[in-house]
Parts: C-alpha cells; structure tokens; sequence
C-alpha cells in the first residue's frame, strides 16, 4: 500500500510517499512561501533533488505540481495516482475530542474547526491541507492524526490545572501535550529495540530540538508530558520560555504595557535559548558560544539542563523506576555533548554513560554501559513514518 503524508504549514506544505510494504519512501519534498513571494517546489526521489519556482498563490495549487512530479516519466515514483490508497495528515490539536487518529468525514472537520482556538495558528492550516486533498484526490480517503492523541491516556491528576473546574469544563483548558505522533513512535521502537514488553516498559522519552518535550510513558500509557494547554509549558526551548510563573504575564501587561498578543509573542518567539542568550535559538550556536566562553549561552545551557534534569527524576518517580531513557529530535539524535550532560547529571539513579557509543549520532544505539542501573538509548524519530502506520492502520480497518 502507498501512503502520502502531508504536513501543512501556514505557508508550506510538506509531503512524502511511503511505500508500506517495507516503510520505504518513494519520494518526498515541500512547497514552502506559499502566499508570498519566491514560491518553491522541492522534490526528492530516486537520488535526486529538484528545486522550482512555482507560481501559486494558495495550499489547494500546491498539491498539482507536486501530482506531477510524482507521476513524472523521468523522476516520478508511480504511473497513476490512483496507486496512492490513503493520506495521512498531521493534526496539531485535538481537544479532548480526538484521543485516535481517524478517517476525516464531515463531523471530524467540524471538531477539528472546533479546535481551531486551542491551535490557533497549525489547526487551520492543517484543515487546509485535508480539504487540499479532498479537491486533488476525490475519492482517496484522508487521516487525521493529532500531534495530542497519544497524551490523552494521562490522567486527571497530570493533566488538570489547579484552577476552578470551570474552565476546564467550559473551555477544555487543561494540559494536552505535543510531540504525541514522535513519543509514541520512539517508545514502540525502543521497546522493540530493547526487546521490552511494551505493556509494561517504563520509558522517559526525551523529544529535544527546537520544541522539546519530555514523555513518560508506562505500558504505552502517558503518565505525563512537560507541554500542556499549548507547546509553550515545560522545558527550556529553542524560542519558548517553557515553564514560568503565571503572574509573570499579568505583570509584564502591567509593568509593561503589553497586550496578550506581545506577550504571547515575547514567550513563543523570542524567550528560550534566544532570549536568554541574546543571540541564537539553535543549540549549535548555543554550544559554540559556551565553548568560547559566552556568559549568557552557558547560563542558557544550564537552564535547559537544570530543568530537563528537574523533569527526568520526577518522571523516575511517577514511573516507579525506569527501564529506559531515550533521546531524539535534533539536539537528542545529534548533540552528543548535551546527552553526555545529561545522563552524568542523572548518575544517582544508576544511569552510567558508555562515551564511545554516545559518539555516535542520528543512528538507533544504546550509549549506557552494561551495568548502568537502566538504558540511556539514542532513538531517531520519524514522525512521517508514524502517521503513515497510522494511516494505513485505520484504512485497513
Ligand atoms: P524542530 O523542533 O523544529 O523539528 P529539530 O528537531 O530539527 O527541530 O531540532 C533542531 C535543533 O537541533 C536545533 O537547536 C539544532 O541546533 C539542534 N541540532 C541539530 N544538529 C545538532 C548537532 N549536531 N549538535 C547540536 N545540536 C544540533
């Protein structure tokens, strides 16, 4: 069976095509700028990379050229469309209503339309991106699957907020988690990986790049996830502020004059590593900036270490122990360093580094000796691909 994943953005769309039969894929790119000027195609396939121009003005004209491309005689992967037996969307936000991914009908679009306010900026463009679809590929059927599905297993005590009870009744204010499709994914794999019984491993997953989040998971069940009624709870990141005082936002109204949309912008664009920093969100350049002695990129560092470390041994607790702990995303698959940190802060649980194997990068390895107290693992995510399983999951009924 052939998958098509498309993950729609407010101004790209990405796509890629899976082939089930051995989760190879076929082809896969983006159009992004979409709307603005210097609209582009990229597409991969067979080896090659193909950047064009387009001149289009809105998502549903993106899927055509990218149609074509797929089809091409020369760099396309399938003969006719009609190979293509289902597509896969992300979903950011699912509300409470959505605990699954789900084949999209009429009443689906309608709840994820009802979740527009807690997504305000990813659920409409996702919406977009499936009745894109739904014009381009009549017939072939569509899945929604929610970056906030997999979190929906916690329970009342992680997930409510100590406010009235009100607003979570009336207005679904309660922490959600993202990152769903990627945790559930690594932990499915690292269970197999490790040769774990998935109803019973105990994994803190550590989903690290420019959004991060942790996850701990017992049994396949979420326990309890560092993000909440949006991505901006929890850890230190690229641009968000993670976790701070909720009086801070009244204050700075106050002090500063500021309307909830600056605020709102100040915490998700310019806090994290950025603001902390002073000069870059990505870690590289925080690293860098530490190795030359930069005050402010090591006080950065160290916050986003103190409170990953912080999270980690609360999940340990609320786990029972732990039989793995497992790095991804960009700064977990690659960054060497931060996991050597990490786990060395972590050495009271019994976790002990092996240095060679955490030299390796972006590959499925243990990096914890033979007689760390539990595993310290580096696990690839790949988001596409889990929806892709999803997808095809649902439509093979
Ligand atoms: P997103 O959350 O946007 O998907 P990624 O998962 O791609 O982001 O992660 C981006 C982060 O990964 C950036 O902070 C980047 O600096 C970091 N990263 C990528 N490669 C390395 C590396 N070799 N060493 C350290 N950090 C890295």
């Amino acid at each position: 069976m052939k998958v098509l994943v498309i993950n729609c953005g407010s101004s790209s769309l990405k796509f890629t095509l899976f082939d089930m039969a051995d989760k190879s894929v076929l082809c896969k790119g983006l159009v992004e700028r979409i709307g603005m000027d210097g609209t582009k195609l990229t597409y991969q396939a067979k080896g090659q990379k193909i950047e064009e121009p387009l001149n289009i003005s809105a998502h549903n004209e993106a899927l055509a050229p990218i149609c074509a491309k797929m089809t091409d005689a020369t760099v396309g992967v399938i003969k006719d469309l009609s190979e293509i037996k289902a597509i896969g969307h992300r979903v950011l936000h699912g509300g409470m209503e959505f605990t699954q991914p789900i084949k999209v009908d009429e009443a689906v679009k309608a709840g994820i339309r009802k979740c527009f306010p807690l997504g305000p900026l990813h659920n409409p463009a996702n919406l977009g991106g499936i009745e894109a679809c739904e014009e381009n590929f009549p017939g072939i059927p569509n899945v929604a699957v929610f970056d906030t599905a997999f979190h929906m297993t916690m329970g009342p005590e992680a997930y409510l907020y100590a406010i009235p009870q009100e607003y979570y009744k009336k207005h679904g204010v309660r922490k959600y988690g993202f990152h769903g499709t990627s945790h559930k994914y690594v932990y499915g794999r690292v269970c197999e990986f490790l040769g774990l019984d998935a109803s019973k491993a105990r994994v803190i997953s550590c989903h690290l790049g420019n959004g991060s989040s942790l996850c701990a998971v017992k049994g396949g069940k979420v326990v309890d996830t560092t993000m909440g009624l949006t991505p901006l709870a929890g850890l230190v990141m690229g641009t968000r502020s993670g976790d701070i005082d909720a009086a801070v936002v009244t204050f700075l109204q106050q002090q500063e004059n500021m309307t909830p949309a600056q605020v709102d912008t100040l915490l998700n664009k310019k806090s994290g590593f950025l603001g902390v920093s002073g000069k870059s969100s990505d870690m590289r350049d925080i690293c860098s900036l530490r190795a030359a002695g930069d005050k402010d990129a090591t006080i950065a560092y160290d916050m986003f270490l103190h409170r990953l470390v912080h999270y980690i041994g609360g999940y340990y607790l609320l786990l029972g122990g732990v039989d793995a702990i497992l790095f991804t995303g960009g700064i977990g698959e690659n960054s060497y360093e931060t996991r050597a940190d990490i786990v060395a802060a972590l050495a009271p649980l019994g976790v002990k580094l092996d240095a060679e194997a955490n030299k390796s990068r972006g590959q499925e390895v243990v990096i914890s000796t033979a007689d760390s107290a539990f595993k310290a693992v580096v696990m690839p995510t790949n988001e596409e691909l889990m929806i892709a399983m999803e997808t095809a999951r649902i439509v093979e009924g």
